[in-house]
């Protein structure tokens, strides 16, 4: 780690796709420290002191914005929550009037989560503070693969040379699609597998193999990640019913045998127990899950850090 914050090279976060491996690690690197702190009686660090962080979710959301947050408070900064639902967006407000608006109030960093994919990438260039796309429609969600990283990392040593198979919903997720591109920018190799109707339409855009099973994918992996049905997003009917998706793609012991012995069990959160996943698994000694959430709360802290610190200044200083 290094001693201060040297330029990270980037100005916004708005996806993984393209992020380069140096500047993905710098942020698994800085995460390690901000991961010790988190994990002291007092959690706290002077480094953002001054700084503005909003919080501008369109969409509803229990871990992203709170780890933000709580993120934004660990380094002392002073952060503001907004959610549409008791915004003026209620009031009919476009989205670029609101942008407008609240860059006049100078905030450093801006956080945004909206249904509309791409809408981060327009706010970014409307307002001159630094833009974190927290999850857009069902294009990117780069937080929570960097996360994700983090703790494939932390569990298992590396990230390089590992099989990850990514399953499910893989069709409506933001989650697979960040973590597709930046997992195989740090050289693991990423299996998708899921019926068919919930495939993306073009998986050759991914640089992935693809699965209409589940068995199969799991050959062999070491990181197996499930993903939640996102009945939301879903305009016609692509399932049978959830008992079927159960039977045929749920993540049960049977189908886990097939994957290392020493793999283990990731979901991005909200979870469908009994659907995507048994929930002893979810709850069982592979799984990772709740290591993912503490993940995110440094992994936060540290892209804080790297986007709005001042040239030189230490990540606790
Ligand atoms: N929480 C994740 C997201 O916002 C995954 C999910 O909702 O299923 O994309």
């Amino acid at each position: 780690m290094t001693a201060g914050r040297e330029a990270w090279g980037l100005t916004h976060l708005l996806g993984t796709e393209g992020l380069a491996a140096e500047d993905a690690v710098k942020v698994l690197d800085t995460a390690e420290v901000f991961f010790e702190v988190s994990r002291r009686p007092v959690r706290k660090a002077p480094t953002l002191r001054g700084k503005t962080v909003v919080n501008l979710f369109f969409e509803p959301s229990t871990r992203t914005r709170t780890s933000f947050e709580i993120a934004g408070k660990r380094l002392s900064a002073d952060v503001v929550n907004i959610s549409a639902s008791s915004s003026s967006v209620s009031k009919g407000e476009s989205l670029l009037d609101t942008v407008k608006n609240l860059d006049a109030m100078q905030p450093d960093i801006l956080v945004v989560r909206h249904t509309a994919s791409g809408a981060p990438h327009y706010v970014a260039s409307r307002t001159r503070a630094h833009v974190i796309n927290a999850g857009d429609g069902t294009h990117e969600h780069p937080t929570q693969a960097l996360l994700d990283a983090f703790t494939i990392r932390r569990s298992l040593g590396r990230i390089a040379g590992l099989t990850v198979a990514i399953c499910g919903d893989v069709a409506h997720s933001r989650v697979a699609r960040s973590n597709a591109m930046l997992l195989t920018t740090l050289g693991a190799k990423v299996h998708f597998a899921g019926p068919r109707t919930l495939l993306p339409p073009a998986p050759d855009a991914y640089p992935v193999t693809t699965f209409d099973r589940i068995e199969p994918a799991l050959e062999g992996a070491d990181v197996v990640m499930v993903l939640r049905i996102q009945r939301e997003r879903m305009a016609g009917a692509l399932l049978p019913s959830l008992r079927e998706y159960a039977r045929k793609f749920g993540l049960n012991a049977a189908r886990l045998a097939r994957a290392k012995p020493d793999a283990i069990v990731m979901h991005p959160g909200p979870i469908n127990r009994g659907v995507e996943i048994d929930g002893s698994l979810a709850d069982g000694p592979r799984s990772v899950i709740l290591d993912q959430v503490e993940a995110g709360v440094a992994v936060r802290m540290a892209l804080l850090y790297l986007l709005s610190a001042e040239p030189g200044q230490a990540p606790l200083a």
